[in-house]
């Protein structure tokens, strides 16, 4: 009789190294299966910036695990019947994967082990995509998980004893190679999941921008650790310089590990403090997110419940297409459309400006992150948002109301930024590149600027926007 196959089943872990699921395949010595299933039915299926990058990271998975004669097998389906079909087809008693923990993968994930378990199907799963556990960090008062990151941060790295990455499996007995018929099992193609956008091509302009996979995501990193590294701490603010690591999407797919992050830091670990602490804000983000799965839908705080959001559809796609008249969120929500990023320190000010400039609720600002960003993260995005609006656990406090002008003028002071994203204003000079409405009309002339026609004028004047969100908080506040 054909010996039982293990089934190794790759989710939003993309990688052949530090892979927890995929070195138990290996090491079980059992032939290894390794399956991406396209998941339907999900409460909240992919966005299409994220599906653009996962077309990619699931051809860079294909090739590398072919390359050690392991075909990868795509199917399309629930999971539970794409599993137990697999399973019918191969006699695989054994299946394996890394953890996820959004609500709805979370509870399905739950669902098959039982279902498996009863069936006497071993499946086992790992820690693959975190430094901890989200529940295994509580407070020593007995209070249950952190609410407050620096606290958190300073007990998870006591806490911490990071084991060294494992590497990618040298070898693999692949089912193909080992069983007679097993190379017969059926794939769909990667490209037919449909994933890349056809017409309009809109993905077109984001690919320069990106090396998708886990060759792109470490050399990402060691351009990072290179030399940026140093001056982090200051050189993240700045959406003018490329001061940041761009890791976030290699993470948001699991092309590359927290812990193999970690571990690189260690040389440099002084300089690096900074830059983890942001890793950290990542794993707290999936602290909040476990204990609360309705993150992205809910206030963290109740008593945001009784905020008077403005419904104002004409407002909100002027925010989306980075045409509200304030040229460093105009260039933020740019970018985001361009190259499915948009830097952090612009993200708050993007955020802050669409919930308390436009008096949006935040939940549609959250959404459209989802659609757009290729780093959509189910608890960052979410954590992200709740903390700009003022509703999140240690949330920036609701009257720290960004200005949208000031704040570009401090991060972007020559204005090499928003004349990146906005060329109709890249002749103005730097002392107007910030706020055109403030430049006398001859050198508005100048630069080919007219105001509500080349270039919108302001969609909200900042100081009365201001004021009515300041006593829209105080009505909810009673
Ligand atoms: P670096 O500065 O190089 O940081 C390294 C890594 O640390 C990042 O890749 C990321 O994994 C993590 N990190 C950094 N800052 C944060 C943070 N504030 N919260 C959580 N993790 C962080 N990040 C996402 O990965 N996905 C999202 O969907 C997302 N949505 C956001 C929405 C809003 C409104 C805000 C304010 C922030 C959001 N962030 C999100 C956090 C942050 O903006 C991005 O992680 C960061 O800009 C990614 O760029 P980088 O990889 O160069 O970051």
């Amino acid at each position: 009789m054909a010996e039982a196959p293990v089934i190794v089943w790759f989710r939003r872990d993309l990688r052949l190294s530090d892979n927890p699921a995929l070195n138990r395949a290996a090491e079980s010595g059992k032939p290894v299966i390794a399956l991406y299933i396209m998941e339907s039915g999900l409460e909240r299926p992919l966005g299409g910036a994220s599906r653009w990058w996962l077309h990619h990271s699931l051809t860079d998975l294909s090739k590398r695990l072919s390359r050690l004669e392991c075909p990868l097998i795509v199917r399309a389906g629930r999971a539970d019947d794409e599993i137990e079909t697999l399973i019918g087809e191969t006699g695989a008693d054994h299946i394996v994967w890394n953890r996820r923990y959004a609500k709805d993968g979370r509870d399905r994930d739950a669902r098959i082990k039982s279902r498996l378990k009863s069936k006497n199907i071993t499946a086992e799963s790992f820690r693959a995509n975190l430094l901890s556990e989200p529940w295994e960090i509580e407070t020593k008062s007995g209070s249950g998980y952190y609410k407050v990151f620096t606290p958190y941060w300073r007990a998870a790295r006591q806490a911490f004893d990071i084991a060294d990455p494992i590497k990618a499996p040298a070898r693999l007995r692949s089912y193909g190679q080992s069983c007679a018929g097993g190379a017969a099992l059926s794939t769909e193609s990667i490209q037919s999941l449909g994933l890349l956008p056809s017409a309009p091509d809109w993905a077109a302009k984001m690919a320069p921008h990106w090396t998708v996979g886990e060759r792109g995501a470490h050399a990402a990193l060691s351009a990072f650790l290179d030399g940026p590294v140093n001056e982090y701490p200051e050189e993240r603010n700045r959406p003018d310089h490329r001061g940041t690591s761009r890791l976030s999407a290699h993470l948001a797919f699991g092309e590359i590990s927290p812990r193999q992050i970690w571990h690189h830091c260690k040389a440099n670990a002084q300089a690096a403090q900074k830059f983890l602490s942001e890793i950290g804000w990542r794993e707290f983000s999936y602290v909040l997110l476990f204990h609360n799965p309705d993150l992205a839908t809910q206030n963290f705080k109740a008593d945001f419940d009784a905020f008077e959001w403005t419904n104002n559809p004409k407002a909100l796609r002027a925010w989306q297409r980075g045409q509200t008249g304030y040229p460093f969120v105009d260039a933020g929500m740019r970018e985001l459309w361009q190259t499915g990023w948009q830097h952090n320190r612009v993200r708050m000010v993007t955020a802050s400006f669409l919930i308390k400039h436009l008096l949006i609720d935040w939940r549609e600002g959250e959404q459209w992150f989802h659609d757009t960003l290729v780093d959509f993260d189910p608890a960052s995005n979410a954590a992200g948002w709740q903390w700009v609006a003022g509703s999140g656990a240690d949330a920036s406090p609701y009257f720290r109301i960004f200005n949208p002008f000031t704040q570009g003028e401090k991060f972007d002071p020559n204005g090499d930024y928003v004349r990146r994203y906005i060329p109709e204003l890249a002749r103005l000079p730097n002392k107007y590149i910030h706020r055109p409405w403030d430049a006398p009309k001859d050198i508005l002339k100048a630069a080919g600027v007219v105001l509500g026609h080349s270039y919108p004028a302001p969609i909200v004047d900042h100081k009365s926007a201001r004021e009515k969100a300041l006593s829209a908080y105080k009505r909810t506040r009673g």
